[in-house]
């Protein structure tokens, strides 16, 4: 993980003088920054952890790097909403598959036409929503990679609906031939597209996710709107600029609030900037993949956020997550921020 301040510490510790270049470090940093600490002694680890929750300044990575010790930790808050609340358990994401027809260099999950497809498959997700609707999940989200890769995806969404409300995350440029068919099947009063378009015009859009690919996400747009469907937009941004210049497309499209998602580039998976969170960042919202049952979607690839392999039965993965929840809390969970991905 590339660090925006480097700190080569030496075998100092927080018992020989630690303490004074970690004050100097958070004066010269931004909020937001990331400080590699590279030192000799590796034990200084679980202090330096103590010392990130009680300063709110969130350890992101600890790794030894050429016999040296290595951590990143990061200064302060990310700029996450606090205006929302929403129960553990409410909210239950299926990663659908990871590879993807595009290959957007932010991905939080590496998707890609090259990423192996890693599915949950149709009947853990039949299962999946028989058990949900059971735990009182008010909402599910089905994303990818690209969910409509997959040939069963009218059946799978079928599945979800009938447990709760569904939305899927798509890029909008498969809504043809068989996946068009199974969508006119679909209930649109229990399905939502969710449809990816960063910017008001191709240029940022096609730069982050391929040439012509916005083009293409305005055609889907059109396409699910002419078959009756709920569409949300969701933009990935950069800055607050690129936000607020989101936001005048969307008043000028007559986007619905409900309809509008805005969310910054998380620095995880391909991504090489971007706000970088951690599990005390991010009240979880249950994500299930083919690999087990995650914290959040923004990570759910990744081994921080693994909270058990074991997807079933669901109300013992459900209360896993709120465990793991309540021990967070133990810690820090004052720093818990909801992280909308849609
Ligand atoms: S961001 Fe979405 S569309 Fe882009 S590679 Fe990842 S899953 Fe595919």
């Amino acid at each position: 993980m590339k660090a925006d301040i480097d700190l080569d510490i030496g075998r100092k510790t927080f018992a020989s003088g630690l303490l004074p270049e970690l004050i100097d470090v958070l004066r010269r940093s931004r909020s937001g920054d990331l400080v590699a600490v590279v030192g000799d002694e590796e034990s200084l680890g679980s202090e330096l952890e103590t010392w990130c929750r009680f300063t709110g300044n969130p350890l992101l990575e600890a790794a030894v790097d050429r016999g040296r010790a290595r951590w990143v930790f990061r200064c302060g808050a990310v700029p996450i909403s606090l205006a929302e609340t929403r129960p553990v358990g409410s909210r239950l994401w299926l990663y659908a598959n990871f590879d993807c027809n595009l290959h957007c260099d932010y991905c939080c999950v590496h998707s890609s036409p090259a990423a192996p497809r890693r599915e949950l498959g149709l009947a853990r997700v039949q299962q999946i929503a028989r058990e949900a609707s059971e735990l009182g999940v008010k909402e599910i989200f089905v994303t990818g990679g690209e969910p409509f890769l997959l040939e069963y995806i009218g059946d799978l969404l079928a599945a979800c609906a009938g447990a709760a409300p569904t939305t899927v995350l798509t890029n909008g440029m498969l809504f043809v031939g068989r996946r068009a068919e199974s969508l006119q099947t679909l209930p649109r009063d229990r399905i939502a597209l969710q449809i990816s378009l960063d910017s008001a015009t191709p240029k940022l859009h096609d730069l982050h996710r391929g040439p012509g690919t916005w083009a293409r996400a305005r055609e889907g747009i059109k396409r699910a709107r002419s078959m009756g469907f709920r569409v949300r937009l969701a933009a990935t941004v950069s800055t607050e600029a690129e936000a607020e210049e989101f936001r005048q497309f969307l008043d000028e499209e007559r986007i619905e609030p409900e309809d509008r998602v805005i969310r910054r580039i998380v620095l995880r998976g391909a991504a090489s900037e971007g706000d970088a969170v951690t599990r005390a960042d991010l009240v979880p919202e249950v994500t299930i993949t083919a690999e087990g049952v995650y914290w959040h979607p923004v990570g759910a690839a990744d081994t921080d956020l693994l909270v058990t392999h074991d997807i079933f039965p669901l109300f013992e993965a459900f209360a896993a997550v709120r465990r793991a929840f309540d021990r967070e809390g133990e810690h820090a969970n004052k720093l818990a921020r909801i992280f909308n991905c849609a």
